[in-house]
């Protein structure tokens, strides 16, 4: 047995998961990995954290995130099942531990970590959750992307297999790269969305805007058609329609929270105005976690 309390191992990323996992142990000896074939050797895989998306070429692995560092031998195991190939290149979708929790164990075997620019600057500073007031230590070494880039669109190759990937700037974080696989017809979003019917927390104080969230969706709306596989952060697999469902969430909590912060709101007062209330019963497991997002919507126009 070895277990850890999440919130010891990666403070920032509980409101990822749903304030629901942050008094659990995580029994790491437990987690099974799933994996899922997407077609066109591509595959996602399940266990604790973020999901993980593979692209098998005809020379090598193109990987997006790693989730938490304990399962890193699990989550080898699964791969090696799909392909013998190497990893040769992992994305970070973002900053966040149960994200970019085994970074460090992959770039040991020789993978390179790609990265918007911010997720290494975050991951060296360590960071404090707006919300929770939760603190990430920083790390270093080989727990930092070994190439970044800055803005715009970036594209990586193995043999016969691309991937674009796509900064979307001020979203969940301010270091959100969202991941497209043409030839697979697989988005990968990071935690700009997620596919539990959850609010998905809107990390301010590290950037995050629901502005962004806005923009990314309406960019996936556009991509998608009706086999598009969209690999969300946290839940299953979903699809243009779970990415319009969402879209519309994001829109309205924008329209009516901006709103009251025009007509001079303080925080307090949006909040106790519960302006999402008929969303709450669709989108919140409780009344914090209907409040955090108000407050987190709020706040992205109130960031400096
Ligand atoms: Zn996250």
């Amino acid at each position: 047995m070895h277990k850890t309390t999440i919130a010891a191992l990666a403070a920032s990323t509980l409101l990822c998961a749903g304030a629901a996992m942050a008094q659990q142990q995580v029994d790491w000896d437990k987690v099974q990995i799933k994996t899922t074939d997407l077609g066109n050797k591509t595959y996602m895989l399940e266990g604790q954290g973020g999901n993980i998306t593979v692209a098998v070429g005809t020379d090598g692995i193109i990987m997006v995130d790693t989730q938490f560092a304990p399962l890193s031998e699990k989550i080898k195991a699964a791969i090696k099942a799909i392909s013998p190939l190497p990893i040769k290149y992992i994305i970070n979708t973002h900053f966040h531990g149960d994200h970019t929790g085994g970074n460090a164990n992959f770039q040991k075997d020789g993978a390179t970590v790609i990265a918007q620019d911010n997720i290494r600057i975050r991951l060296l500073a360590g960071t404090t959750n707006g919300t929770t007031g939760n603190k990430t230590q920083p790390v270093s070494g080989d727990a930092i992307p070994k190439e970044t880039y800055i803005g715009g669109v970036k594209t990586i190759e193995v043999g016969g297999r691309k991937a674009e990937l796509h900064h979307v700037y001020n979203a969940h974080t301010d270091g959100d790269t969202w991941v497209y696989f043409p030839d697979a017809n697989v988005i990968c979003t990071g935690d700009v969305m997620n596919n539990r019917h959850r609010y998905q927390q809107v990390d301010f104080a590290n950037g995050g805007d629901i502005r962004g969230m806005i923009r990314a969706t309406n960019d996936w709306l556009k991509l998608a058609n009706d086999n598009t596989k969209v690999v969300v952060g946290h839940g299953p697999l979903a699809n243009k329609a779970s990415v319009a469902e969402y879209n519309a969430m994001v829109k309205t909590a924008r329209e009516r929270v901006e709103k009251l912060v025009n007509e001079g709101k303080s925080e307090a007062e949006v909040v106790a105005a519960k302006p999402l209330a008929d969303l709450d019963k669709t989108w919140a497991d409780n009344d914090q976690a209907a409040a955090n997002f108000v407050k987190q919507v709020y706040n992205s126009f109130k960031r400096s």
